[in-house]
């Protein structure tokens, strides 16, 4: 696993648990609003020794037994991480639970996972509606894979949905990038979905510092879009 870091406490990454979160490094989307560009832009971690990371996150995991109960994988993109799945057997070993936060791209890995029962809440992103949803995600639409690639997204979603597995789905809500009419789009495709989260826009630290021109002076009212979507689904929240 390559790890980028962990924050050893968290109060709000796993609901309703005292949990802490390893950020795994690497990405296969592109998100030009991405908070966490320094798991995504890889080489800043090349010097990294494949390993270490990992070896001193067990050792704070096996002095939390009994103190903490769950951990949450998120990064980057954890399953894209050649040995994601050992690397959860390990924790499930040490008995906590484990959450894990996807972007959806590798389906034939989360249904390994979701097989082996190896993971207790699933947290995927729903970047936009299907047709926007490429250039969403910073990936060039027209390229050989760029179909695929909205395949995988979707059967990811179906996967999750019936996983019998705790899950939901959230959406960072981008002015500019976003339109309200967006979030009809997703609510017809996922409707039925029992939590669902409008994520605030943070501008502080992203990937592409250009879509600032994007967003300048532009606004969404997230309380007018849960109100016209919350009929799909459950329960939608705004945080
Ligand atoms: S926001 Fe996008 S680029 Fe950033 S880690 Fe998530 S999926 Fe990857």
């Amino acid at each position: 696993m390559v790890i980028g870091g962990f924050q050893k406490l968290t109060l709000i990454d796993y609901p309703s648990k005292l949990a802490t979160t390893v950020f795994t490094v690497g990405c296969s989307f592109r998100c030009p609003f991405c908070h966490n560009p320094e798991l995504v832009e890889t080489q800043n971690f090349a010097s990294l020794h494949k390993g270490k990371m990992e070896k001193e996150f067990f050792e704070f995991l096996k002095k939390r037994k009994g103190k903490l109960q769950g951990v949450c994988i998120t990064g980057g993109e954890p399953t894209i991480q050649p040995d994601i799945i050992e690397f959860i057997k390990k924790i499930k070993k040490l008995g906590f639970l484990v959450k894990l936060d996807t972007n959806g791209s590798r389906p034939d890995v989360l249904k390994k996972i979701i097989d082996l029962k190896l993971v207790d809440y699933i947290a995927m992103d729903i970047k936009n509606q299907p047709k926007k949803y490429l250039k969403t995600a910073g990936i060039a639409v027209g390229n050989a894979n760029s179909r695929s690639i909205l395949d995988r997204i979707k059967l990811s979603v179906d996967l999750i949905m019936h996983s019998q597995i705790p899950y939901e789905f959230r959406t960072t809500v981008v002015p500019g990038i976003h339109i309200p009419k967006d979030f009809l789009e997703i609510a017809k495709w996922i409707s039925g979905v029992p939590k669902y989260w409008l994520q605030k826009y943070e501008e502080t630290k992203i990937l592409d510092p250009k879509l600032k021109n994007k967003t300048k002076n532009k606004k969404l009212d997230l309380e007018k879009i849960k109100k016209s979507i919350e009929k799909h689904f459950g329960k939608v929240e705004i945080r």
